[in-house]
């Protein structure tokens, strides 16, 4: 038996809270781990509240993110006393997650704890902050440089963006945040954005071409604000959509592409391969500012994440939250 949030979902009432668990809900896997710390993702506020048909399977476990220690393994990859991190496949969703002090995985999910890390700090990156070095990782490949000008950040304030602003500021880039919450704007200042400016501006319908600033966007919003990002990016710039905070229709044109040669890469963390998520690690071991990342990170317990899960969705949550789970 152990602690964590149970998602139940019986007669059609959805429900989700901490309570005792019984080992026989875990799934299958080779690996046990004894979870330290987890975190909230936009995708974990979903599953919680059930706003979005995250969950596939109950009762369910949520927590797309956890890191802790190796228990028992028959996976030749780890041992008892292993310090893994596991981000996304599916963990949370269809496969009992990582809000909860017990979890059992595929050993070929897991990737050792950076050195550079504490479990702590691997959970305040989590999810939102591996998929953020993937977008910027696509915007480098693409070969922006940033002499090139601006990189247009939307949902700044959020998980993804907060990390987004703060890797390519620190890369040497000139940051545009966009955000709901000017009331942030020296936050985000303080993070590494050169100016700041407000949603609405890229959130409302827009022409099929506008005059051309980005280098290159990183998009957590979806919807019209990646129409418009798109439609302001520089010929030849690039567009990395990750997230649809603010919708997930995608109402554009062709025009940037083939007029300006946009390229708009899709950014998924969920189903990475083992590689693509060594890469991030390793960037971010290199490139993340962790004394920053450490002023936009608040710590929760279990008994608060489903509050808190809630309040992710409604946009009232700054930046990054780890939950403590055990200790
Ligand atoms: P957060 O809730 O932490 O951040 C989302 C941010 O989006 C908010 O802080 C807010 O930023 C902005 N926002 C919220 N609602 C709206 C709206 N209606 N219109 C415009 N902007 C809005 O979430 P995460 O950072 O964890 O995730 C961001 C997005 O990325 C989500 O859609 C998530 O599903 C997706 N995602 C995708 C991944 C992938 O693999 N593709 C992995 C991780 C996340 P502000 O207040 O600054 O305006």
């Amino acid at each position: 038996m152990f602690q964590g949030i149970l998602i139940t979902k019986d007669e059609g009432v959805y429900r989700a809270q901490l309570q005792t668990i019984d080992d026989a809900v875990l799934p299958e896997g080779d690996v046990t781990v004894a979870v330290e710390w987890s975190t909230l993702n936009y995708k974990d506020g979903l599953a919680i509240t059930g706003k979005s048909p995250v969950v596939r399977r109950f009762p369910m476990i949520p927590g797309i993110d956890f890191a802790g220690t190796v228990t028992a393994s028959s996976h030749q990859a780890w041992k008892p006393g292993d310090k893994v991190v596991l981000n996304g496949w599916g963990v949370g969703e269809t496969h009992c997650g990582g809000l909860a002090e017990v979890a059992r995985v595929r050993g070929e999910w897991l990737v050792p704890l950076p050195a550079a890390f504490s479990a702590r700090q691997a959970m305040a990156i989590g999810t939102a902050g591996y998929t953020a070095m993937l977008c910027v990782l696509a915007l480098e490949k693409h070969g922006i440089k940033p002499v090139d000008g601006e990189i247009l950040v939307t949902g700044a304030n959020g998980g993804v963006g907060s990390v987004a602003v703060a890797l390519l500021a620190k890369l040497g880039y000139t940051v545009v945040a966009s955000t709901g919450r000017p009331a942030e704007a020296d936050h985000l200042r303080a993070l590494g954005a050169a100016s700041v400016i407000e949603r609405a501006e890229l959130a409302t319908p827009g022409k099929p071409l506008g005059k051309e600033r980005w280098a290159g966007v990183v998009d957590t919003v979806g919807s019209h604000t990646l129409a418009n990002a798109c439609a302001t990016t520089k010929y030849r710039g690039a567009v990395a959509a990750c997230g649809l905070a603010g919708g997930m229709d995608f109402p554009a044109s062709v025009a940037p592409f083939i007029l300006r040669g946009v390229t708009l890469y899709g950014i998924d963390s969920v189903m990475a391969p083992l590689p693509v998520r060594q890469e991030a690690w390793a960037r971010l071991a290199r490139d993340l500012d962790i004394a920053r990342l450490g002023a936009i990170t608040t710590e929760i317990g279990l008994a608060d994440a489903v509050r808190v899960g809630g309040e992710l969705l409604e946009g009232k949550v700054r930046g990054r939250v780890v939950v403590k789970v055990a200790g």
